[in-house]
């Protein structure tokens, strides 16, 4: 079959065996995989800074169709629509126990797929039976960049605790960014929204953004007119460069909170005085597993529904490349169609 993998030099598009599930594993037949910006950090890490082996195939971000099931699996059936729960854990820690398997204090060996076990990026991907999520009548696209963009999202803004009028600041209008400004418009936020592409700046405002500014210095007082001074409820940041931490912790009012979402290398001082009283700084990872059967039903219910282009597996490469230029509205998830292999 072909799949995306990310090899010692780069990503490649290779023909690689097909899977087979062992016990307690699901065989899944890939019906969209989208790309996550993520995925070009991890690519532009050497390989012996990862923590896993080479090659692998990426895509964390699955929907797919039950094809077959190994041993000892219940619950699933050939046929089923699911999408895939990424973090994995040891099952047995506080975290993990407590439902929050992506704050699993002690760690697992097995890596999420696409994240260091062979992904979604392919016509099939062999994953535990319990990590699945049923995922019919909700369209195979929104599905998948559901799993991380819409479940990462939801996560950190629940996390906020924002309701009703709060005003949040939203750096990012990306995948991830432009799932965060419809599930807050749904908790009645008053939504600003920065980014450096108009594009972005354009689809906020179409999802509910009441502003929508462009990143630079000097925003600050724009934002600052929003609030009559008051400073702003939370901030999203899912660039956390130096620059967008720091007109975060500009724009914030007291008792707020900075969501540090964004795996970028920016750094903030956090101290007393050195930010507004009461601050509270999070950097949310992913998601829970009932969070993510959450936006599945927030899309099947026409409350959230990501803008999601289409791509085959032959172009995943190009997607990303403008996925790094910021070319890319909304999400992008790959399409993988079972057969291509043998038309190319
Ligand atoms: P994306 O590329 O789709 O979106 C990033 C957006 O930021 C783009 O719209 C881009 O135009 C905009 N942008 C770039 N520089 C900016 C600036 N200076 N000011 C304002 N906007 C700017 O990326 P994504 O897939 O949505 O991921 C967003 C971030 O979240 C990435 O860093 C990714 O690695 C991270 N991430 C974190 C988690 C987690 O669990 N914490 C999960 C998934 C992704
Ligand atoms: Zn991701
Ligand atoms: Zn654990």
């Amino acid at each position: 079959m072909l799949a995306l993998q990310l090899t010692s030099d780069g990503m490649r598009l290779a023909e690689v065996p097909e899977p087979e599930p062992g016990p307690g594993e699901v065989l899944v037949e890939v019906t969209a995989a989208g790309l996550c910006h993520s995925d070009l950090t991890v690519a532009a890490r050497r390989p012996d800074e990862l923590g896993f082996a080479l090659p692998v195939v990426l895509g964390h971000e699955l929907a797919g169709t039950v094809a077959q099931v190994g041993a000892g699996v219940d619950g699933w059936q050939a046929g089923d629509a699911v999408a895939g729960y990424g973090p994995r854990g040891c099952g047995t820690c506080t975290g993990c126990v407590g439902g929050r398997v992506n704050y699993c204090r002690v760690g697992s060996d097995r890596r999420p797929p696409g994240l260091g076990a062979d992904g979604a990026l392919a016509q099939y991907v062999v994953v535990e039976a319990g990590s699945l999520v049923a995922a019919d009548g909700v369209p195979a696209l929104q599905a998948a960049a559901l799993t991380d963009a819409g479940l990462t999202a939801h996560h950190a803004i629940a996390r906020t605790g924002v309701g009703e009028g709060a005003v949040v600041v939203v750096i990012g209008v990306g995948g991830l960014g432009h799932a965060a400004v419809q599930l807050l418009r749904e908790r009645g936020c008053r939504i600003v929204a920065l980014d450096v592409e108009q594009a972005k700046l354009d689809l906020a405002l179409r999802l509910g953004a009441e502003a929508a500014l462009t990143s630079v210095r000097g925003v600050e007082g724009d934002i600052a007119d929003l609030t009559h001074g008051e400073g702003v409820d939370a901030v999203l940041d899912f660039v956390a460069s130096d620059a967008t931490l720091g007109l975060a912790a500009g724009v914030l009012g007291r008792d707020g909170v900075l969501s540090i979402v964004g795996v970028g290398a920016g750094r903030l001082p956090v101290g007393m005085h050195a930010v507004a009283l009461g601050t509270r700084v999070d950097t949310p990872f992913w998601g829970t597993r009932e969070e993510l059967v959450e936006v599945l039903d927030l899309c099947r219910s026409g409350r959230l529904t990501l803008e999601v282009e289409s791509v085959g597996l032959e172009d995943v490469e190009a997607a990303y490349a403008r996925l790094a230029a910021g070319q890319v509205l909304g999400r992008v998830a790959a399409v993988p169609r079972a057969g291509t292999a043998e038309r190319r």
